[in-house]
């Protein structure tokens, strides 16, 4: 084998050795390895002008010193091979040079240099041959294993982005979003802490919906305090790298979990600010750019979820909502007690009926007719508890549903009712009511029956004169 084509094979092997490697720090370990295999009688140096903060192999960031002197600088701006000499060696030629940096350069730049610096004996022809084909050789490898981390990472993001986005999407409750996007945020980011707050804009005040920082479930602050305000001032996401160092904001979250570092973002809807996440890490600097830039598309599709779990709260309220009275939906009542006879042991209908109602229709109008029902409605509503249900049932009949309640309590119920409207309405109305308990005890509990019940006994009041109340 000759000089020349022993040359190439080496030169063969660092190449395949350096492509062999698919992430960048195993690129810069193997071009550190193979200088110390191939010129073992010199010191060699990998400078880097980036990437140097996450990566563990012995590399050291290029710091500029444009003084003349320095061959790295000028191998780095120039993009090509230098040279330097001792100084007995000065103007004696290529081969008595006793360092050299070379450039480790890629399609899109230059990455860093290397800088060799030979003790003992000066570098060899072949020596500098040998590194200006390492330089391009390294430089290709590591843009490549770049490139291909980057893309790596985009895909990550961006099967990440669909997963995150699919679960929210399917979480057809505000608190479910809240609660999701905030374990996924600590898992995608490995941060220590998330809190996802909700701006209550009535109030001025920001609601924490949801974060693993118990001492801080279900607080408030005021709309301008902290981090959360300044994500609604500037409606931008902000990226602390020290907290200790930084100008202050004041912030709970940071000073309670003794956090340094913070990402954080507001959530818009149609470009207004309707919440904010905060993600923070102990450790400073622990974010990087790419995590910050994560953040804000994350609380882009959490703000959209978060839009349509409202919506579908409020589809929800006007579907079982009736329109007129305020009261519920005669399905929604139908429905509930369905559900509470499964699970109580007792409960009581009663059945609400207008007396001559027709009659006020044909003397006031149907408007006025209307409003009525209303003021009805409005009575009723206030004689009882928030846990019973009232709704309207029929035209002018509502009926309301009272859980746990034994029949003298309803009787009472019932009552007050009927005073309360025979005094209170203007024009006066009166309304007759029929009465129907249920308990477990009984053969037949169905829904079907209460009211069939009830609607007995409300003939029975109509019968025996109205304004009264009957038990079916
Ligand atoms: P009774 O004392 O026997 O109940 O006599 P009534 O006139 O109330 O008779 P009934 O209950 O059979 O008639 C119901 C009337 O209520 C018919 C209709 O004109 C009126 N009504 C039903 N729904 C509405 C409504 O939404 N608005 C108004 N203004 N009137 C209604
Ligand atoms: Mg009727
Ligand atoms: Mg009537």
């Amino acid at each position: 084998m000759n000089g020349a084509e022993s040359f190439y094979r080496s030169l063969y092997y660092v190449s395949r050795a350096l492509f062999l490697q698919q992430s960048t720090d195993g690129v810069l370990k193997q071009i550190v390895s193979l200088l110390g295999e191939h010129l073992p009688f010199a010191v060699s140096q990998v400078y880097m002008s980036q990437d140097t903060t996450f990566s563990d192999a012995p590399i050291l960031p290029l710091v500029f010193r444009n003084d003349g002197n320095d061959i790295s600088t000028q191998a780095f701006m120039e993009g090509r091979l230098v040279l330097g000499g001792s100084a007995e060696a000065a103007g004696a030629g290529d081969d008595s040079a006793y360092s050299a940096a070379v450039p480790l350069i890629g399609n899109q730049g230059v990455y860093g240099v290397i800088e060799v610096i030979a003790e003992s004996r000066p570098l060899t022809r072949e020596n500098v041959e040998f590194l200006s084909g390492f330089g391009e050789t390294a430089g290709a490898a590591f843009e490549n294993a770049k490139l291909y981390e980057q893309s790596n990472l985009l895909v990550t993001e961006l099967r990440l982005i669909n997963e995150i986005t699919k679960r929210l999407n399917q979480s057809l409750q505000e608190s479910e979003v809240f609660q999701y996007a905030c374990k996924e945020l600590i898992d995608v980011f490995q941060a220590d802490f998330a809190c996802i707050l909700e701006l209550d804009r009535k109030e001025r005040t920001f609601v924490v919906q949801a974060t693993n920082l118990d001492s801080m479930v279900r607080e408030t602050f005021p709309i301008d305090y902290g981090f959360a305000g300044l994500l609604q001032r500037t409606k931008e996401p902000v990226i602390v790298s020290d907290y200790e160092k930084s100008a202050r904001i004041e912030s709970r979250l940071m000073e309670a979990t003794g956090s340094r570092s913070l990402i954080a973002s507001p959530i818009l809807v149609n470009d207004e600010v309707v919440g904010a996440v905060l993600v923070t890490h102990a450790q400073p600097n622990y974010f990087t750019y790419d995590n910050y830039k994560l953040l804000g598309v994350l609380a882009g599709h959490i703000g959209l979820a978060i839009m349509k779990a409202q919506l579908h709260a409020e589809l929800n309220r006007m579907v079982i909502t009736d329109n007129l009275t305020g009261l519920y939906a005669r399905r929604y009542l139908d429905e509930q007690v369905h559900a509470l006879q499964t699970r109580d042991l007792r409960g009581s209908l009663i059945v609400v009926d207008i007396d001559n109602f027709k009659l006020v229709n044909d003397t006031y109008g149907h408007q006025i007719g209307d409003q009525i029902l209303r003021q009805v409605s409005g009575i009723v509503r206030s004689c009882i508890r928030d846990s019973d249900i009232a709704a309207r049932w029929g035209g002018e009949e509502l009926a309301i549903y009272l859980p746990q309640l034994t029949l003298e309590q309803t009787k009472r119920v019932a009552e007050r009712i009927r005073s309360r409207v025979e005094r209170e309405t203007d024009p006066q109305v009166t309304v007759s009511c029929g009465i129907a308990e249920w308990s477990q005890n009984d053969d037949k509990v169905s829904v079907e029956t209460l009211f069939y019940k009830a609607d007995m006994a409300l003939y029975a009041a109509k019968h025996n004169g109205k304004n009264q109340y009957w038990v079916g």
